[in-house]
């Protein structure tokens, strides 16, 4: 499984992943986060607290509570990286919800 907001992989195609429905596409936005070099820093932005609803194409980071972000809507299986503490995560359903855990 690829991972899809590695910035040191290129990203995977849908089509040649042979994917039942196609992703949704986000157009992501600086969003101010300041921890990781300019050009990553989109794939981030910080939790707002509670009452901060997360988009299908987010997942916070277990590790350190950023919120991870992709070009596409997650699903049970993606994984990501949270380059801020270095974690790889896998996204998994939990309770109708996604939530991201670490890969070891
Ligand atoms: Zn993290």
């Amino acid at each position: 499984m690829a991972t899809v907001n590695d910035p040191l992989q290129k990203e995977s195609t849908d089509e040649q992943a042979g994917q039942e429905k196609p992703h949704q596409r986000y157009v992501l936005e600086e969003t101010g986060f300041n921890e990781v070099p300019k050009k990553y820093r989109k794939f981030y932005r910080r939790f707002g607290g509670e009452g901060d609803s997360l988009a299908p194409n987010e997942v916070q980071c277990p590790v350190c509570m950023v919120i991870v972000r992709s070009s596409r809507n997650l699903r049970q299986g993606d994984r990501v990286y949270c380059m801020p503490c270095f974690s790889r995560l896998v996204v998994v359903m939990v309770n109708d919800r996604l939530e991201a855990h670490p890969v070891y």
